[in-house]
Formats: structure tokens, sequence, C-alpha cells
């Protein structure tokens, strides 16, 4: 079993010529609601990999937002633990995307900032815990102790960027990054500089189109982008971690094969708007990997 511990989120997208500049209102066309949050992102992405079974640990509010969320993970095999919270709202992210592909995000966590160090459910039977950073970071850190204390796996996606506090990369067996988190994390801009400088036994770094790098056990691995077109490229990050997660879990020691697995989901989810929208399924990837 793979548990995600993390965030969960409506998204209200509207599409717009600019996204606002301070003390301006833009009009904007039709407003889309997407299931989202990195957390749950990351779930419905392992689970629709298909291979491990997928659980996940959530907050949410006792308020009509909650029900899409609980609806769109379910839908997509993933069984949830929800902690409920009475006196917050459910995660909201408010996102203008510009008609450039810039996006302009806020975010109200709302119930995520709930989640406590002692809410993780039991780990027996479970393989991996993977793990953002859009939930209170004290929380996190001691998710993963708890897990490496288990002899739990645990991958990081240390999203969004910032430095972490030593002490949780010690619990950490695998870090998926993009290029901005790695030096956010490290102080370094040199992509080899700073993939050498991670204290964790393997690291992952996702380069966009250019598909992505990784060290392991101190061998570098270095998979190419699935040409697509790309239309959306939102939970393309998120699809990469459930997409990696769900293969390493299946007992797939081929490090190599994960990532392609991985980058194959990835295209996929560039392909289609909104976030867990557009997560595909197995047969979807199987169906690139052998084109
Ligand atoms: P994030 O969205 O977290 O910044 P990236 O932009 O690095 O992450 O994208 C994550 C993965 O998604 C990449 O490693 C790649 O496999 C895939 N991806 C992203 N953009 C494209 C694209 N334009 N074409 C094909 N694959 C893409």
């Amino acid at each position: 079993t793979v548990l995600v511990a993390g965030s969960a989120n409506l998204d209200f997208v509207v599409r717009a010529a600019h996204a606002p500049a301070p003390g301006e209102t833009v009009l904007g066309r039709e407003l889309a609601t997407y299931p989202g949050g990195k957390g749950a992102n990351q779930a419905l992405a392992c689970a629709r990999a298909g291979g491990a079974p997928t659980r996940m640990l959530l907050a949410l509010g006792a308020d009509a937002h909650a029900e899409p969320i609980e609806r769109s993970l379910r839908d997509g095999g993933v069984e949830l633990v929800v902690r409920r919270c009475d006196e917050r709202a459910t995660g909201t992210a408010f996102v203008c995307v510009a008609d450039d592909g810039e996006n302009a995000i806020v975010v109200a966590p709302g119930a995520n900032a709930a989640l406590r160090g002692d809410d993780l459910p039991a780990l027996d039977g479970v393989g991996w815990l993977l793990l953002q950073l859009e939930s209170p970071l004290d929380s996190v850190a001691a998710w993963a102790r708890q897990a490496r204390a288990a002899g739990v796996a645990v991958a990081l996606n240390a999203a969004p960027a910032q430095a972490l506090p030593s002490a949780l990369l010690d619990d950490i067996d695998l870090l998926i990054v993009n290029e901005g988190e790695l030096s956010a994390l490290t102080g370094l801009a040199d992509l080899d500089a700073a993939l050498d400088a991670v204290r964790v036994p393997r690291v992952v770094v996702t380069l966009g189109a250019r598909g992505c790098l990784a060290r392991v056990d101190g061998a570098r691995l270095r998979q190419d982008a699935f040409a697509v077109e790309a239309v959306d490229t939102t939970a393309a990050g998120d699809t990469f971690c459930g997409a990696l997660i769900a293969a390493l879990a299946r007992g797939d020691d081929d490090f190599a094969a994960a990532l392609r697995r991985a980058c194959a989901a990835s295209a996929l989810a560039c392909t289609r708007p909104g976030a867990q929208t557009s997560v595909p399924s197995h047969a979807e990837v199987e169906a690139l990997l052998h084109t």
C-alpha cells in the first residue's frame, strides 16, 4: 500500500487576458472548478497508475467544497482517511490562467493547515509514504519520522519550494523536486552540483519539457520527456510523483523503468486541462509507452 498524507483543495480557475496587477480588476472568462491540491493529485495519480492500493490522509471542512474532492478521490480508487474540521473551510485555490499560459495562484489552506503529526493512520502493510509541503512542516517531519521508524520508505515532493530542516531530510529515502525547488533547497543554481549536494539516497529532478534527471545511489539516470501537445501543465509534477511511487511500490526495482512511466503519465497530464481531471489511466500510460 502507498499512503499519501497531504493537502486537498478545490481549485477555482478562471482564464483571463492577463493576471490582475495590484489594485486592478480583470474581467475573466468562465469559471471552472477542479479537485486539486498536491497531496490529493498525487494520491489520485498513484491509484490510477495501478498496481498498489492507495490510501490518503487528508483534512476537509464541513462545507460543500469537500464533496467534489472526496468524490474525485473515491472514484479514482483512493481509500480515504478523513480528518473532519468543523471550524475550518475546506482548502481552496484561486487560479488565474493568463492567455500567455502563466498562472497566478492564491491558496486558502483552511482545513489542510489543521493536519497534525499524530493524525497519521497505522502503517501496517504500508510500503511507501508520499509527502509534500502543503501541510504544516512540523507535521510533515513527524510523519516522515514515524514512517522511517516503522521501516516504511519515505518519498518527499519538496513543493512548494522552501528550505528544509536537515532533520526532515535525514528521514527521506527519495526526494522529488523541480529545478526551482532544488535550488531553493540547496542554494545552488548548478543542476549537477545541486543534485550531488542533497543528502538523500535518491533524488529526482523534473525538468518540464526536458524530462527528468535522477541520482540513484550515486549513479545518474536520465529520461527524456514524451513529445505531446501541452495545453495545461497543471498537476504534471503531481502526476509524475504519483506514477513514480506507484511503479516503485509495485516492487519494480528498475528505477529507470519507473522514471519512464512517470514521464509518460505526466506528459499525458499536460494534454488535458485541470488537476485531477488530467491524470491519465494505467491503460493510457501503457499505450504511450508502447507507441
Ligand atoms: P512542475 O510542474 O512540478 O514544475 P515539471 O514542469 O518539471 O514539474 O514537469 C513534471 C514532469 O511533467 C516532467 O518531468 C515531464 O516528464 C512532464 N512534462 C512537463 N511539461 C511537459 C511537456 N511540455 N511535454 C511533455 N512532458 C512534460
